[in-house]
């Protein structure tokens, strides 16, 4: 559990075993459908800190609610995916939505780490909330979708502005359909498996909360459903420096570490309100 609202498996780092093959994403967990009762009081996790990378939740059931340290606030529903640079310090709290929890229902969620460059993890903190009719929709295959969050696929545009290029897609997949993916030289590339189960190239098969890592020479994979599946792709230009990492921090160095729990004891980071 994450808080008292999440229910997660954790597809990455396992261990940091897999470093820089899948920079610029740092972690990424999958809450796959999880249903929870009716509570008055909004299930989530409590006001906490974050420093020197974003967090990108995509929603898929359920609803959830947020606020933080500069006023934000903001609801997300299937679809929506927030996109949030913590940058030089945010507090927040992450919570279902308050109607959503009174009547209880299924969650099914992601949240991604995306690390920033030194020269960019100081940055203000910013939100781009890309609500769900906001994020393109390119068919594949007879019956299929790909849904463009950041990048570009076949010459659609996503609507979220990162700081290192990234491609994020969001793919359903019906049993039996298939898509080619051009994928840029030089970048990480993982995709994992939400749900149902997939072949790769034809001869490596993935089934659910599977992460597949692909080399970073240029390549087309072709991806086809063996079931109806749900799969996430990141695809990114690899961020090449050191990591130093540490509860809700992401950072280059040790002493940028101790400098962010300081700044944060001493309310640098703002409180909510
Ligand atoms: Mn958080």
């Amino acid at each position: 559990m994450v808080g008292d609202g999440f229910r997660v498996q954790n597809i990455f780092p396992n261990g940091n075993r897999l470093g820089k093959r899948i920079s610029p994403f740092f972690l990424m967990d999958y809450g796959a459908p999880a249903y929870f009762p009716p509570s008055d009081k909004p299930r989530g996790v409590d006001e906490h800190p974050h420093r020197g990378f974003e967090t990108v939740t995509i929603l898929y059931q359920g609803a959830l609610e947020h606020r933080d340290s500069a006023g934000n606030y903001g609801k997300l529903y299937p679809g929506d995916v927030q996109w949030m640079t913590a940058g030089s310090g945010v507090v927040h709290e992450e919570k279902h939505e308050t109607e959503f929890a009174r009547q209880g229902g299924t969650l099914e969620a992601v949240q991604l780490w995306v690390n920033l460059p030194r020269v960019h993890k100081m940055t203000a903190p910013r939100y781009q909330e890309l609500s769900k009719d906001t994020i393109p929709v390119v068919p594949v295959g007879q019956h299929s979708g790909l849904r463009v969050i950041a990048g570009s696929f076949n010459g659609h545009p996503g609507p979220a502005s990162t700081f290192t290029p990234i491609n994020l897609y969001d793919i359903q997949l019906k049993a039996g359909d298939s898509v080619t993916l051009s994928l840029p030289e030089n970048y990480s590339t993982g995709i994992v498996t939400l749900k149902g189960s997939v072949n790769y190239n034809e001869t490596h098969a993935a089934k659910a909360a599977e992460m597949a890592l692909f080399d970073t020479a240029g390549e087309e994979i072709s991806i086809t459903a063996i079931t109806d599946a749900t799969l996430l792709v990141l695809n990114g230009e690899p961020i090449d420096e050191p990591i130093f990492a540490y509860g809700p921090f992401l950072m280059n160095t040790e002493q940028d570490i101790i400098t962010a729990i300081d700044d944060y004891n001493a309310g640098k980071m703002g409180h909510l309100k």
